[in-house]
């Protein structure tokens, strides 16, 4: 059913508009002067005006995917072992290692029996999946925080093993290294798990899959 309209009754001062334009020229005003003042702000702004980049920075993630780094273990020692697996997952196929072995009186250097000899990584062709970072045996490849990429030439752009443990050092004196990761467990590894959980609260005990033959039909 139709509702009746209602005629709405107006007061004076809206018949008149200027008490509404006066009210709404006040927001306005009020807006104006709340951001001017924020503006002259030192540090990053918590409110809605520019931020004056390269001065004021927004904070990132932890878990933000930029540049990458090789990192060094609590004694400094190399923890990359260039066994390329970063390599072989890299869909964009930038990473290029070479694997050697760990030159004699240089043992201190590496903290694995082998050592990565060169490796690179072509940023011009990284889309920052980070599946390297997700891959590596050894968490020693990362992508931190650094997210001003540009260049002026393409050789700046080829990330050197130098290059990569210089980003770590830099992230690590500016305290922006990541969170370490939880390691995640493999499927068959939580499988197993969860069967002797499941076996130790029941008190039963469990042997091979293959033991576990089904009982014959009764005759
Ligand atoms: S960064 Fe990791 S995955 Fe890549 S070569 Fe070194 S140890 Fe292997
Ligand atoms: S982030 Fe992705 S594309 Fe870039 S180097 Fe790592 S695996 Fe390759």
């Amino acid at each position: 059913m139709a509702k009746p309209v209602v005629e709405k009754r107006y007061t004076l001062s809206e018949r008149i508009y200027l008490v509404e334009i006066l009210k709404g020229m006040v927001l306005t005003w009020r807006h104006f002067i709340f951001n001017f003042r924020a503006s002259f702000r030192p540090g990053p702004h918590t409110v809605p005006t520019c931020w004056q980049y390269p001065e004021d920075r927004r904070e990132i993630s932890p878990i933000f995917r930029g540049e990458h780094m090789l990192l060094l273990d609590e004694q400094g020692r190399e923890l990359c072992v260039g066994c390329g697996m970063c390599a072989k997952a890299c869909p964009a196929q930038c990473i290029t290692v070479k694997m050697a072995k760990v030159p004699e009186g240089e043992e201190g250097r590496y903290a694995g029996k082998t050592c990565s000899q060169s490796f690179n990584i072509d940023l011009l062709r990284c889309i920052f999946c980070g599946f390297c970072e997700e891959t590596c045996p050894k968490g020693a490849i990362v992508l931190g925080q650094g997210y001003e990429l540009a260049r002026y030439t393409p050789e700046e752009c080829q990330l050197g093993k130098e290059r990569l443990i210089s980003n770590f050092r830099d992230a690590k004196a500016k305290g922006t290294l990541k969170p370490p990761r939880k390691p995640v467990p493999v499927a068959g590894e939580a499988a197993k798990e969860a069967e002797e959980k499941g076996s130790k609260a029941k008190g039963t005990r469990t042997g091979p899959a293959t033991a576990r033959k089904a009982a014959p039909p009764k005759a």
